[in-house]
């Protein structure tokens, strides 16, 4: 036999290149042919884990932020069912609503000349297609999960779900109709959710205007006006009252223009911005003596009285509030409490209506502030203007400016059930933790929520009105209606009548002729996506509340926050039991990606450069909690982590190839029958998957699979493969040393390759292909590791000391190479003195001979005290030539005496052996 195919060098088919792009698309057929999902869910001995999608919208192609969500809950999923619960994973998109509605529009179809009916069946056809479209991106990525029955808003019975929370919220007496200032986009046409509100820099006119005192009340000089400050003009149409903070100081001064009221503390500021040459105090009184002084407004012949709020602060304009209920939120609110109502004279388009006098109908509101200040000028009462840049509200889809106007709407009250969200807000577990607070925050601010829209793609609003304008909230005409959007779809509601949509034979007293009309506002499209925990959980029986929500952080106001209110409204608790929330992903220079900017990273072009599998890792190494980066140099870095990973699996499955495995292997505890240094990585490898288990669990992938990394380098690629090669490649095929180390290599493999396939599925399940023990066709059939406690912590400490001793010998055999005086480091021979009592025994422990191979040196000596030599962390080191003959097959030197020559090969006495 030859010496070179005497070796036993490693053999798989494995390969070194990845070739991801080529391989995976191939997998994820085999999976989808395999059903893998569906397999892996037959059963569950730990019962079900319930992660519940969040529905992205279904507009557009996957970006980085979908990217990052995906693979995130694929970790979880996969982990989670490997672990032993049952994991049914619904895919979920939000399927209505007006971007839709525009994308349609734009491809042709004119909204107002199409039935409604119509309209919507083509915004039905549109979000079915992109549905589609996102979900092969989906499965690109190597996401398990129900592709064939997705979760969709648009589903009836989904709709119908939903119908029934509104119809449970309106019993309870949490819906209400009422007119209020909302966020209003004249260029959508429709009120907007907070969430839908996005701010931007704009230039605005602010103006000082007096309105003169009608009846000061004994309090304000009747020859006295009052200043206000406003940066939106075209609001004093709408202008009924004026308010003051009770608590604040406001003095009446003599001024080269009149007597002026403003408050106290804002003189110098007031007299210079209304370059006043002359400014005397002439009294002073506390704001809550205003209270109920009637000024003029300034070009209506109209009140505008003065009220109280808090709310007003002393940091900005003159103190005093110019207030329009119709068009502020604040201003709403401190009129409720003056039962004064909300009035607005901006129609639906952002046009000033008759109401507003000849000179003001019909422009645009940003067209009325320049009318509004010719009117103020020529009444003599605008006492400046200046242009300032400041931060407004914008429509985020259309990114044009918004407007406050009070229009009639549904609303669901958050007052009666405020106490209740935020005690069900300390009963979740939020990670990260301040989630908590931004959680409690966000309920302790946020308003009645505003759940109506004006528009055609949605589900509608299930309320009929009565002849004189009573809305139908009776159960049995929800329950009606529930039935018929369950077996038709909420077009329905377009489709029949008013007589047809209520129960047959229906009657009302306030519909004395039978006559009735139907909303023909539609839902926000946050009451849909809220609704999915009845829509999905309930509906399909899945664990409700569920496990887990995990999404972006911008879902805390927006599906967190919705899906929170209408399962504590409905059902008294929160839809989840824990939220994680991941950031946002930015590019290389923490810029946020946008199209515009052009900056804007197409994740698949890099899955088809580097592979899903390296997204995935990247996914992995990332602190997701925080905002994070992507860019391809970042990936490229990545996908050297990632080879480092995939050479570790091919020394294993290499060196797993020769030998009779089925028959040694079989038993997993071979403690007592293996070697101190088998032990040793065997105690590090439970450590490191009792710790990775344990960061699984606490979604912490970061520490989870840089441990790995850290192992796989530090304790295996440098320490143990290294030290095993001789006996893997040079000992015989079935030598008991051989076995011993590949008994190590095996637990090694089968461990890893579980561990890691919720994070790099594509690769373990390429590594289990190429397993010879594969007992399962796929890794997700595996039983995942369990967390054990089989090795003490002292082999641990004495691995460390172990590794310190090679790393001492490493160093001075290193030093030795490079300056000539051995050549290989099995050309070494090695003097050690060990300097600590505990380095003895380990080492004493291991034995002479053992320690060698752990060095790769020809031969140690131990003296007790070294003369000369490098002294290192644990020992003093010297290393001398060893003048010896090397084995041509395992190349280690030996004595003359113990080399045999064969054939002109000089072979020591295994390699003789094994030869013969
Ligand atoms: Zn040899």
């Amino acid at each position: 036999m030859e010496i070179k195919e005497s070796l036993l060098m490693p053999k798989t088919n494995f390969e070194m290149r990845g070739n991801l792009n080529k391989k995976e698309p191939i997998l994820v057929d085999k999976w989808n042919k395999e059903k893998v999902y569906e397999k892996m869910n037959e059963e569950g001995k730990l019962g079900e884990y319930a992660l519940h999608d969040g529905p992205p919208y279904a507009n557009g192609a996957m970006h980085c932020g979908h990217m990052l969500n995906r693979i995130l809950k694929d970790f979880v999923v996969r982990y989670k069912n490997m672990s032993g619960y049952r994991t049914p994973f619904v895919f979920g998109w939000d399927t209505h609503g007006l971007p839709i509605e525009n994308m349609v529009t734009k491809s042709g179809v004119n909204r107002k000349t199409t039935p409604i009916f119509d309209f919507r069946e083509l915004c039905k056809e549109y979000a079915l297609k992109q549905v589609e479209r996102q979900k092969s991106d989906i499965r690109r990525l190597g996401c398990l999960g129900d592709y064939d029955n997705p979760y969709l808003t648009l589903l009836p019975e989904f709709e119908a779900r939903e119908i029934e929370n509104f119809a449970t919220l309106a019993e309870k007496g949490l819906i209400y109709k009422g007119l209020k200032p909302v966020y209003w986009s004249p260029s959508s046409e429709s009120a907007l959710a907070e969430a839908e509100i996005e701010y931007h820099d704009v230039k605005a006119y602010t103006v000082y205007v007096a309105f003169s005192v009608k009846d000061g009340k004994n309090i304000v000089p009747n020859d006295a006006s009052l200043v206000i400050w406003t940066t939106t003009p075209w609001t004093l149409p709408a202008n009924l009252a004026i308010c003051a903070n009770p608590k604040f100081v406001y003095g009446v001064f003599a001024t080269n223009i009149g007597k002026l009221v403003f408050l106290s503390d804002l003189k110098d500021q007031i007299v210079e911005k209304l370059s006043l040459t002359q400014c005397d105090l002439l009294e002073e009184f506390k704001g809550k003596e205003l209270e109920g002084v009637i000024c003029k407004h300034p070009f209506y012949d109209r009140d505008s009285v003065v009220i109280l709020g808090d709310y007003v602060t002393a940091d900005s304009g003159t103190g005093l509030v110019h207030i329009a209920p119709g068009h502020g939120e604040d201003d709403y609110l401190v009129c409720l409490k003056y039962g004064i109502k909300p009035y607005c004279p901006v129609d639906e388009h952002g046009k000033m209506t008759e109401d507003c006098g000849p000179r003001l109908a019909g422009l645009f509101y940003e067209d009325a502030n320049a009318e509004v200040l010719k009117i103020l000028e020529e009444n003599h009462v605008l006492l400046k203007e200046e242009d300032i840049v400041h931060s407004y509200p914008h429509d985020w889809r259309t990114h044009k400016p918004v407007i406050f106007r009070a229009t009639p709407q549904w609303f669901c009250s958050i007052e009666p059930i405020r106490e209740d969200l935020i005690s069900a807000i300390h009963g979740v577990k939020w990670e990260p933790a301040w989630g908590e607070t931004r959680m409690v925050n966000m309920i302790k601010d946020r308003n009645d929520w505003c759940i109506s829209r004006q528009r055609a793609w949605g589900v509608p609003i299930p309320i009929i009105y009565c002849e004189d304008g009573t809305p139908i909230v009776e159960k049995k005409v929800f329950d009606h209606f529930v039935q018929l959007v369950r077996e038709n779809g909420s077009n329905i509601w377009y489709k029949l009548s008013e007589k047809e949509l209520l129960p047959e034979g229906y009657t009302n007293k306030h519909s004395p002729n039978g006559i009735f009309r139907k909303e023909t506002d539609i839902m926000d499209v946050w009451f849909d996506s809220g609704s999915s925990w009845n829509g999905v959980l309930v509906e399909r029986g899945i664990k409700y509340p569920a496990d887990l929500y995990l999404e972006g952080s911008d879902q805390y106001r927006g599906w967190f926050n919705s899906s929170l209110i209408l399962s504590l409204a409905v059902n008294g608790v929160a839809p989840y039991k824990q939220v994680v929330s991941h950031g946002f992903v930015m590019d290389e220079h923490w810029e946020k990606m946008s199209k515009s900017a052009g900056n804007g990273i197409d994740p698949l072009k890099i899955i088809n450069i580097y592979g899903a599998d390296v997204c995935r890792l990247w996914a992995a190494l990332i602190d997701y909690q925080q905002d994070v980066r992507i860019s391809e140099p970042i990936v490229k870095t990545i996908s050297d982590q990632y080879r480092k990973i995939r050479n570790t699996f091919k020394f294993l499955l290499g060196n797993l190839s020769n030998g009779s495995l089925e028959d040694s292997f079989k038993e997993t505890d071979k403690q007592t029958e293996l070697e101190t240094v088998d032990n040793y990585i065997l105690a590090r490898l439970e450590q490191v998957k009792n710790s990775f288990i344990d960061n699984m669990n606490n979604f912490n992938f970061i520490n989870a699979v840089s441990d790995v990394l850290k192992f796989m380098s530090d304790d295996l690629s440098s320490f143990y493969l290294d030290i095993t090669k001789d006996i893997l490649y040079c000992d015989d095929k079935n030598s008991t040393r051989r076995k011993q180390v590949q008994t190590v290599l095996n637990e090694l493999l089968f461990t890893l390759m579980r561990l890691l396939n919720p994070i790099l599925p594509f690769t373990m399940d390429e590594v289990n292909s190429n397993y010879p023990l594969r007992s399962e066709n796929n890794v997700q059939f595996y039983a995942y590791p369990e967390k054990t406690n089989k090795y003490s912590r002292e082999l641990l400490e004495e691995l460390s000391f172990l590794k310190d001793f090679r790393n001492d010998v490493l160093k001075t055999l290193e030093e030795a190479r490079t300056s000539g005086v051995i050549g290989s480091s099995q050309e070494a021979r090695v003097t050690v003195s060990l300097l600590g009592d505990t380095t003895k025994k380990i080492i004493e422990d291991i034995g002479e001979e053992e320690i060698a191979l752990i060095l790769i040196v020809s031969s140690v000596d131990f003296v007790v005290d070294l003369d000369g030599g490098n002294e290192g962390k644990v020992c003093k080191v010297k290393v001398t030539k060893h003048d010896g003959i090397k084995c041509d097959r395992c190349w280690n030197y030996f004595e003359p005496n113990d080399i045999t020559e064969i054939n002109g090969a000089h072979l020591c006495p295994r390699c003789q052996k094994i030869l013969k």
